[in-house]
């Protein structure tokens, strides 16, 4: 089907998206949930980019649905395995910012409606060589 340009016209909004993948969605959803008018701009005919193709798989420590499944991973886990993947490049603040948040969004979408989650409840890592497995995945 060939694609056709919407016509021009203004839209007012609070907060305007470029972008209709997971993180311009995780934007527009979390901040229409708190109550601002969202408006997601696509520049492509279909929403979705590479998210619409991909496994869906995030690795996210102590997420609830891993919990939920018997999955309950030392904290410093994840730490030593980022830390023996990214070697000079570890942010501590990042990385933290990150192990203490990460949960609190799947626990927000897996609340929201239209959204759901499943467990994997051991995902291989990428790389076969880290001797430090995570755990935790959640799709
Ligand atoms: C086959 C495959 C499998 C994958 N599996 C996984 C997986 O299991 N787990 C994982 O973590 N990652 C996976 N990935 C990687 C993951 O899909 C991407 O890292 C992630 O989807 C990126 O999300 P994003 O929101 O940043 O970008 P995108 O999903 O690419 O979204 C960006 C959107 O912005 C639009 N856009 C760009 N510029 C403009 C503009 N100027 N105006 C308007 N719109 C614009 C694009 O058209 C696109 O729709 C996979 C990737 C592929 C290809």
């Amino acid at each position: 089907m060939a694609y056709r340009p919407a016509p021009s016209r203004i839209i007012d909004c609070d907060l305007l998206v470029i972008g209709s993948g997971a993180s311009g969605f995780a934007a527009a959803v979390s901040a229409a949930w708190h109550g601002l008018n969202v408006v997601v701009v696509e520049k492509h005919s279909h929403f979705g980019g590479a998210t619409a193709w991909s496994g869906g798989w995030a690795w996210v420590p102590g997420n609830p649905l891993a919990r939920r499944a018997g999955i309950h991973e030392d904290p410093e886990q994840p730490k030593r395995y980022l830390r023996n993947e990214l070697g000079e490049r570890y942010e501590a603040a990042r990385i933290d910012a990150f192990l203490d948040n990460a949960p609190h969004m799947v626990a927000f979408f897996e609340n929201t409606p239209s959204c759901s989650g499943q467990t994997a409840a051991a995902s291989p890592t990428f790389t076969a060589t880290c001797p430090v497995l995570p755990l935790a995945a959640t799709r």
